[in-house]
């Protein structure tokens, strides 16, 4: 499960910044998650639940929020959201294309006491 040691990563940006700032706690962590990872958000929550505990990051709550699979095309410079693993240009067909978003996986902010 590669999602343990990605969690353990969020939990450690978490619990660094907050005790940079300061905090006594974490209330919330906003994670960016591109359509293009295959992570699956209820794993996370349930891998944090244990190596949050008896950290100040303990209980927070986890918050993800969907980046889009864009590619933009290299010959009609047209963006499409590409959907059912569908590697071609809406607009003229193409192959040629660059992925421009879907595949981020970051700690946005973090919400601390
Ligand atoms: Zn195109």
């Amino acid at each position: 499960m590669h999602e343990l040691s990605i969690t353990q990563s969020i939990l450690n940006i978490a619990v660094s910044s907050a005790q940079k700032e300061h905090a006594k706690k974490v209330n919330k962590i906003t994670i960016v998650l591109g359509e293009m990872t295959d992570f699956i958000p209820q794993y996370i929550q349930e891998y944090y639940n244990i190596v949050s505990k008896g950290t100040i990051a303990e209980n927070a709550e986890l918050v993800f929020k969907k980046a889009p699979a864009i590619a933009r095309c290299l010959d009609c410079g047209h963006d499409t959201h590409l959907k059912d693993y569908k590697f071609i240009c809406e607009n003229c067909a193409s192959q040629n294309l660059k992925i421009i978003s879907g595949k981020e996986f970051f700690v946005e902010t973090i919400d601390i006491d």
